[in-house]
């Protein structure tokens, strides 16, 4: 920064998304300054992917994201691939594996990542400001012009990297949607996404009864269906089929769980009748399903027949019974909201920016990356390629 206060590029916000911008641009021999309100840059990396950091995903696709507009994540995406950030975390002798399909992890910690970042960082002699409350931003002539805790700055491109509403503890702001609004951006209403589902009704107390227990299911609402593992906790429904559902739902509206995913339940229930009639239901889903599981399921579709060998059952109820377990329909009363989820699901407009560069259209100078934008990736590593390439054009453009 020269003595007037004076920097080529202000990035406000040093998350994933702030850091990649503030390399990229000072590779290219921009002066920039990272200014971040927290104590502590990257603290959702630190946190991220149990520690161990989910950094990209092998199988990075347009129909992993959901925003408003489908198509403008394309141009970002292909410009920094998931490709080009594997051979960074090389580069940095990074030991990573991969998880569940194409999710990929370091082997040891995410403190990795954001040391591999800042070392980066400090490569491009990108300066960072912690503890650095940014009281206003204006256009002053040709610069943008920041009112912070640390002094002013003026500045010819200024980046929002804000991120989003999740973890508020995380020193997630709404900062980056209020300067949306003042410059005339529209911000698309807000909600948590990746959080687990709550209930208030008779399935609250069964799920505190099962709390720990996982099954793989295939979830669905609102036509969108993921067959993922599903964990039972003390507060509702957990796991990444919950956390991936949760970014579909809307309040009010039903999740239908299939239980049985490798299986026609109705078929499974009337070969066992034709082959094993002495067995009971109870015994016979026992072999493809936690027996914990199965005695609350009883209870909910089959209670009357609980003692009845499956010979003696009616078709019909067996097929009702299947039905039930492979379309268990649950309304969830609500989420845990942003005190637990990864992400918040929309924000603001992509309409008002340039996909290629995460430029504002009617404010050159202007630049929104990351999360504070509407585009919100699938569980598995998609949120933080977002972030690296949302960052990187927007570096490569300031
Ligand atoms: C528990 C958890 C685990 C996750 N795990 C994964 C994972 O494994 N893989 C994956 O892809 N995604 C994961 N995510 C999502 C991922 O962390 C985010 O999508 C990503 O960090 C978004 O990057 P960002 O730079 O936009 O925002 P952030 O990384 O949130 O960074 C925003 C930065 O802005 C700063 N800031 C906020 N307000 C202000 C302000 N007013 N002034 C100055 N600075 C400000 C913050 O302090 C922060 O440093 C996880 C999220 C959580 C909460």
């Amino acid at each position: 920064m020269d003595r007037h206060g004076h920097v080529d590029v202000v990035i406000v916000g040093g998350g994933a998304a702030g850091l990649f911008c503030a390399l990229t641009a000072g590779q290219r021999g921009r002066e920039v300054l990272v200014l971040d309100s927290s104590n502590k840059v990257g603290k959702k990396i630190l946190m991220s992917g149990g520690g161990r950091c989910n950094f990209t995903n092998l199988h990075i696709e347009p129909e992993n994201y959901i925003s408003s507009n489908p198509h403008f994540v394309k141009s970002a995406l292909n410009s920094y691939t998931e490709w080009d950030f594997i051979a960074l975390v090389e580069k940095h002798g990074i030991a990573y594996h991969e998880k569940t399909i194409g999710q990929l992890f370091c082997d040891e910690s995410s403190k990795q990542i954001l040391e591999m970042l800042l070392t980066e960082c400090e490569d491009a002699d990108v300066q960072i400001k912690t503890r650095c409350q940014i009281g206003s931003i204006n256009k002053d002539g040709d610069y943008y012009r920041l009112i912070t805790s640390q002094g002013e700055v003026t500045c010819e491109s200024v980046v929002i990297a804000t991120g989003g509403l999740s973890i508020p503890t995380m020193g997630s702001s709404g900062f980056g949607y209020e300067v949306a609004e003042q410059f005339g951006l529209n911000v698309l209403d807000r909600s948590a996404a990746l959080v687990p589902f709550t209930f208030s009704d008779h399935l609250k107390p069964l799920c505190e009864r099962l709390a720990g227990l996982s099954v793989e299911v295939i979830m669905t609402t609102r036509g969108q269906s993921f067959r993922e593992g599903l964990l039972f906790t003390h507060r509702g429904l957990s796991g990444p089929a919950s956390l991936q559902i949760s970014s579909y739902w809307a309040p009010g509206q039903s999740i239908e769980i299939n239980l049985m995913p490798d299986h026609d339940a109705s078929e499974y229930l009337l070969d066992a009748k034709a082959n094993q009639g002495k067995s009971l239901v109870r015994s016979v889903l026992s072999r493809v399903l936690p027996k914990t599981l199965v005695g609350e399921l009883e209870i909910l579709f089959w209670r009357p027949y609980g003692q009845t060998p499956l010979a003696e059952i009616p078709d019909i109820t067996l097929r009702q019974v299947g039905s039930y377990l492979s379309a268990w329909t649950l309304k969830p009363s609500g989420t845990e909201g942003y005190r637990t989820a990864e992400v918040t699901l929309r924000g603001v407009d992509t309409k008002h920016l340039s996909s290629k560069t995460m430029e504002c259209l009617d404010h050159p100078g202007l630049f929104f990356i990351g999360e504070v934008v509407d585009v919100t990736g699938h569980l598995g590593g998609y949120n933080f390629q977002w972030a690296w390439s949302s960052g990187y054009v927007a570096g490569c453009t300031v």
